[in-house]
């Protein structure tokens, strides 16, 4: 974010990031702890079943070996008993037999073989042919030679069951009659043998020397990767046992844990990187306003515009340093007054109206106003006054702006005096100008007067007394000086007063003493004055001798223009009109007209293009038309020349 010039550098936030990194790292330390102790749980659960597997064969290496050793001893009892011979075929011995093959012993065919080896009997006698091992006569042979039950390596049959083969060597009271054969189907034993919780948990198999399968329970499930253990039998020529586990369906534990943990985490780390950025990026937001608070009351302390808030009350909320040295008081002696307020003017009635107007519900005002010092003293105040609206939207007071303006206004006054005396020299350079003109003017009643009065001296030194033509000559005397009079009287109305007077009046009355004052000049530069005036005029409110004095000067400048022009051109237009909102008064010329080069230049102070020109004239002249809130302009006139216009308003002017 960059600050705006002249704005203090915004600071970055003031916590670093490791700050941010430590709570993921604790997450990530906790997951990984997780991981770790389900990866020793599930490792120590797999040690746990391997050795349960392990056990659990040799349990059943151990039944099974049991099962076969019983069997072999039942059936070499029932040889023994009976013998091999006849006695073999007895009912008892058959029972026996029958009983054997039935229960839970595995056998699946006993055969009886005499002394050397051949076949006597097989039972059961409906069984269907019976494939021996291949070993059968080394199986035979060995169990005569070690006079003990042998067993053959396991086989298959035919249909491909696998089989094992036991030799016995039976024995008659003390001689050897010959040998019992038992057949053992390994997948009956399996069904016979094998419990359910066992077969259940683990497959089983009956392996040959080669580890190859034989029988083997049914699969209840797939193979669980780990290995299995396999154990041989004693004495049983290769035959053993592999047993192996079904995969476990209690892992999908702790592997939901560690999902769930994982997901979890996922779902913490990330609210924690949210929070994070929400909580930096309120950090820059807090900067940026702490700047910007900063820069605020840096301008506030340097602005010379004193600044104060009110609340919808009128209780002053809030003053700048500048408000406090304009009035005198101290920050915390406003802050919260109420009207009326400590600065107001104690006689000033204005004050109680200009302030409460802020409280309605108004648009922006600006008002001048008089507040006091602390000292007592009076000061000019400007006061703009706008309505404080807060981020809702809601007015909830004002703002004003105050400017101490007792200098500005002491400025104003002097230039006004200025421009009154201004105007006032330029009347008497004026006049000064029209001098000898009116010097003349003066001395024709004068000379008249005086030549009247001589005739009447010598009528009565010669003692001719004519009533009538006394009264006469008198009269003529009195109309001269009257005329003398009225000249007097006028160039006395026009340079006396210095002073700015308004009173309504009538633009004409203005126009014909101009005309008048102009008339002997008029007469002097043979030019003819033409006055187009309007009588239905309304008054405006004026100063009658301003007024008079920018009709004289455009009137002057119009002659001046015309000096060079043959005497019938010589001709000066005044006329008066109304127009909407007012009146408007002209004066046209039949001159050179004025060039484009200078046209711009007309109305600026010290412009002239005469010899003895001053060249503040028109300035004068515009300046009096402002004071009318009035427009002054120039055109080019119809038929050559200029045409100066003054258009006044009918209402009450700045009488400033
Ligand atoms: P001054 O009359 O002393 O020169 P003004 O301010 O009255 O001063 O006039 C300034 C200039 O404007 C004049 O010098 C003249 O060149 C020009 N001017 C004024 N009135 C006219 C007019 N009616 N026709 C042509 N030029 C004019």
């Amino acid at each position: 974010m960059s600050s705006p010039p002249g704005q203090l550098p915004i600071r970055p936030p003031r916590t670093g990031p490791w700050f941010w990194r430590l709570p993921l790292l604790t997450i990530l330390a906790l997951v990984s702890f997780v991981g770790l102790v389900t990866w020793f749980g599930l490792a120590q659960e797999r040690d746990e079943r391997r050795a349960m597997l392990i056990s659990d064969t040799l349990w059943m290496e151990q039944n099974l070996r049991f099962q076969f050793e019983s069997t072999g001893n039942e059936l070499l009892r029932v040889g023994n008993q009976f013998g091999i011979g006849g006695e073999i075929h007895s009912d008892a011995a058959q029972e026996k037999i029958r009983e054997l093959l039935q229960g839970d012993s595995g056998l699946i065919a006993i055969l009886w073989l005499d002394s050397n080896g051949l076949l006597l009997s097989t039972l059961p006698a409906s069984a269907a042919p019976i494939r021996l091992s291949d070993e059968h006569a080394i199986t035979v042979m060995r169990a005569r030679t070690l006079n003990r039950p042998v067993y053959s390596p396991p086989y298959a049959q035919p249909d491909g069951m696998g089989v094992i083969e036991l030799a016995l060597p039976v024995f008659g009271t003390n001689d050897f009659h010959g040998y019992a054969i038992g057949i053992f189907s390994l997948p009956k034993v399996i069904s016979r043998h094998v419990p359910w919780w066992f077969a259940e948990r683990y497959r089983l198999s009956f392996i040959d020397g080669d580890g190859k399968a034989l029988a083997a329970t049914t699969d209840a499930g797939s193979i669980s990767p780990e290995a299995g253990f396999s154990v041989r039998f004693d004495h049983m020529n290769s035959l053993g046992i592999r047993v192996d586990s079904y995969r476990a369906t209690t892992r999908v534990t702790p592997l939901l844990v560690i999902l769930v943990l994982g997901g979890l985490s996922l779902v913490i780390a990330w609210s924690l990187w949210m929070l994070r950025n929400r909580v930096l990026r309120l950090q820059e937001t807090e900067s940026a306003l702490r700047a910007e608070h900063a820069f605020r009351i840096a301008m506030e302390n340097s602005t010379q515009v004193g600044l104060r808030a009110r609340n919808l009350q009128g209780r002053i909320t809030y003053v700048n340093a500048a408000f406090c040295r304009m009035v005198g008081w101290p920050e915390d002696q406003l802050r919260g007054h109420q009207p009326p307020m400590p600065y107001w003017p104690e006689q000033d009635a204005a004050m109680q109206t200009i302030e409460p107007l802020h409280l309605a519900d108004a648009p922006t005002k600006t008002a001048e106003t008089r507040y006091r010092r602390q000292d007592g003293q009076l000061f000019d105040a400007l006061v703009f006054e706008a309505p404080m609206i807060d981020a809702d939207g809601v007015h909830t007071g004002w703002v004003g702006s105050v400017l101490d303006i007792t200098e500005r206004k002491r400025t104003e006054v002097l230039a006004r005096e200025q421009q009154q005396h201004l105007e006032a020299t330029a009347r008497l350079v004026t006049m000064g100008e029209m001098a000898s003109t009116l010097a003349h003017e003066l001395n024709q009643p004068l000379s008249a007067i005086a030549s009247y009065s001589a005739g009447c001296l010598n009528a009565l030194k010669a003692g001719r007394f004519d009533e009538k033509q006394f009264t006469d000559i008198l009269g003529k005397i009195n109309y001269q000086a009257q005329r003398a009079g009225r000249i007097i009287h006028r160039i006395y109305g026009f340079v006396r007063r210095s002073e700015s007077r308004r009173e309504q009046m009538q633009v004409n009355a203005a126009i014909r003493e101009a005309a008048g004052l102009l008339e002997p000049d008029l007469q002097r530069r043979h030019i003819k004055l033409q006055l187009v005036l309007n009588e239905d005029l309304p008054l405006i409110h004026g100063d009658r001798v301003m007024i008079e004095q920018l009709v004289l000067n455009l009137m002057r400048n119009g002659m001046d223009a015309m000096h060079d022009q043959p005497d019938t051109r010589r001709m000066l237009r005044v006329g008066s009109e109304s127009c909407s909102g007012g009146v408007r008064l002209w004066v046209a010329d039949q001159g050179g007209g004025v060039p484009a080069e200078i046209a711009d230049q007309l109305f600026d102070s010290f412009f002239t293009t005469k010899p003895e020109g001053m060249g503040m004239g028109l300035k004068i002249c515009r300046s009096i038309a402002e004071q009318h809130n009035g427009r002054l302009w120039f055109e080019p006139a119809e038929g050559g020349g200029t045409s100066f216009f003054l258009q006044l308003p009918l209402g009450e002017a700045d009488d400033a």
